[in-house]
C-alpha cells in the first residue's frame, strides 16, 4: 500500500521523483500541446529537449528557453495526460515546472524565470495547488 503523503510539499517531492523515475522524454505530451503554436519560441523546438527543460524545472535547475516558452503557453487543455503512454499526468508536470520556474520550489530568485503574470493569474498557482491533490480522472471531471 502506498503512504499518505504528510505534506503538500511531501506530495509534491514523490510526484517529482515518480515523474523523473518514469519519463522517457519523448515528447509526446508536448506533441499533444494544442498551444505550441503559438508560440514562437516553439516553432522548431525538439519535443524530447523541451520535456527535458521541465524536467530540469522540477530538479530546481533552470531549463533551456524551450521549456520555458512552453510552461507560459500552457491554457491546460489537459491532453498532455492522455498522450503520455507512460501514465504521468503531464498537465501536473508542466504545472510544477511553472511553480519552480517562479520560485516557488527553491529555484534561486535571479534564476527563475516565469513571473506571477507569465503564469497569467495567482489562480494558476490556486490549481496547481488543488492537482496536487488529484487524479488524472478527476481533474478532467472538475474542468467538465
Ligand atoms: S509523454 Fe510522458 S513519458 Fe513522454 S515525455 Fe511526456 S511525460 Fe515523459
Amino acid at each position: 500500500m502506498s503512504k499518505t503523503p504528510s505534506s503538500l510539499r511531501e506530495h509534491l517531492d514523490d510526484f517529482i521523483a515518480d515523474t523523473l523515475s518514469r519519463c522517457t522524454r519523448c515528447g509526446k505530451c508536448f506533441e499533444a500541446c494544442p498551444m505550441t503554436r503559438y508560440s514562437d519560441g516553439l516553432s522548431n523546438a525538439e519535443p524530447g529537449a523541451v520535456v527535458s527543460g521541465v524536467l530540469d524545472w522540477l530538479t530546481q535547475t533552470p531549463g533551456n528557453a524551450e521549456s520555458v516558452a512552453w510552461l507560459k503557453v500552457c491554457t491546460q487543455s489537459s491532453r498532455c495526460i492522455d498522450a503520455c503512454p507512460e501514465g504521468i499526468n503531464a498537465m501536473k508536470m508542466v504545472r510544477v515546472g511553472q511553480m519552480s520556474a517562479m520560485g516557488s520550489l527553491g529555484v534561486p530568485a535571479e534564476q527563475t524565470a516565469l513571473s506571477g503574470r507569465d503564469a497569467k493569474d495567482f489562480f494558476r498557482v490556486i490549481n496547481a495547488f488543488a492537482e496536487t491533490q488529484m487524479s488524472a480522472e478527476e481533474i478532467a471531471r472538475w474542468q467538465r
